[in-house]
């Protein structure tokens, strides 16, 4: 099988695949509770926290839903530069939340400058951002940012979409100060779309006591009941937690620290290619991302070149959103390793010298 070179939904093991088909059971049996619970465990130290997880039946999107729903009475500061935290202000601004979009330059990363002056003198309640766009291939220094939030305003509760980051990049939830990190199952974690994972500590946890009209499907406190007794409020998504069981295995095995490295060997040779066809990045030098690489177009045939690829079984990814002309994506997360890309490369400069 020819991989995928997109920023998800990512290609899957075979065996991982294959857990999916074991026979349902209840999710309310004393066997699934024994893979839920231990699968939780397991995705606390993907998310380096000792606070809980809540695995839902959900895309990541699902999760901007859960955090705004749970945590904001009023007012939220929404910090964009790309299209996933534009997305995560839609979604504070469609649940009827007092929000504040603070959108920079999407080829620069977030500021944290003019965030500790967005914030200066206000009372948000909480503050969002992403920690990879996957739109721009930008990672964004999120230690400083949480590090300058926390210093001026201690009270407010620091939101992390590392969606397309997690497992793939360095992420240190309780060593950072991050309240809440969020993902979802399609990217770098290499399963099948369908779960969604919010880790909660103990700080954003009771202010969602006080918070009012959280709906019931991700209502933190029902889904903390339900955790305490290794299941869901609603049906568990059976199959892929068979496959988040064993998925989350081959993570630990390969050793988080090991799928870091592994991730950021991908990206150093993606952006070494396309340096060397003079293609340009689109995101600066020092804040380029480990797991999915935005190179601008400039005359490059990328409909052609993609259809090449897909007669060889690979493919890659148009732009995201505004950006669609502008630019192409090469993901390089997951499973996907340096060989993988090298089949890309010799493909690519196959087709460029057709
Ligand atoms: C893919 C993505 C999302 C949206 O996740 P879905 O699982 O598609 O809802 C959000 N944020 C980032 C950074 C993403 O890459």
């Amino acid at each position: 099988m020819s991989p995928l070179f997109v920023p998800g939904p990512v290609d899957v093991a075979e065996e991982v695949l294959k857990a999916q088909t074991q026979a349902m059971m209840p999710h309310r049996s004393s066997d699934f509770e024994e893979i839920f619970h231990r699968s939780e465990k397991k995705m606390r130290q993907i998310f380096r926290t000792e606070q809980r997880v809540f695995i839902n039946a959900s895309s990541g999107t699902g999760m901007h839903e859960a955090c705004v729903r749970n945590l904001v009475n009023k007012k939220v500061l929404s910090c964009a530069n790309g299209a996933f935290g534009m997305r995560w202000h839609d979604v504070a601004k469609s649940n009827g939340k007092d929000v504040t979009l603070l959108e920079m330059d999407w080829k620069e990363p977030l500021s944290g400058d003019k965030i500790a002056e967005a914030l200066e003198g206000q009372d948000y309640e909480v503050i969002t951002f992403v920690h990879n766009e996957t739109s721009t291939g930008l990672m964004n220094p999120i230690q400083e940012i949480a590090q300058v939030i926390n210093d001026v305003s201690p009270n407010t509760l620091i939101c992390v979409d590392a969606v397309s980051s997690l497992s793939g990049a360095q992420l240190e939830m309780d060593d950072w100060g991050l309240d809440v990190v969020i993902t979802s199952s399609q990217k770098c974690l290499a399963l099948p779309p369908g779960l969604g994972f919010v880790a909660v500590n103990e700080r954003a946890f009771e202010k969602s006591k006080t918070v009012q009209n959280k709906g019931w499907y991700f209502d933190f406190e029902r889904l903390e009941k339900h955790r305490l007794k290794d299941s869901t409020p609603a049906t568990s998504a059976v199959s892929l937690i068979y496959a988040l069981d064993l998925q989350t295995d081959r993570i630990l095995a390969e050793g988080i620290e090991a799928r870091w490295a592994r991730h950021s060997a991908m990206a150093d040779k993606t952006q070494a290619w396309a340096e060397s066809k003079d293609f340009i990045l689109f995101a600066p030098e020092g804040y380029r991302s480990q797991t999915v690489t935005a190179i601008e177009h400039q005359g490059f045939d990328f409909k052609a070149a993609n259809a090449y690829l897909m007669e060889q079984g690979m493919r890659m990814a148009a732009g995201y959103g505004a950006l669609k002309e502008n630019v192409f994506r090469i993901g390089h997360m997951g499973k996907l390793t340096v060989a993988d890309l090298d089949e890309l490369f010799t493909a690519l400069d196959k087709f460029q010298s057709n």
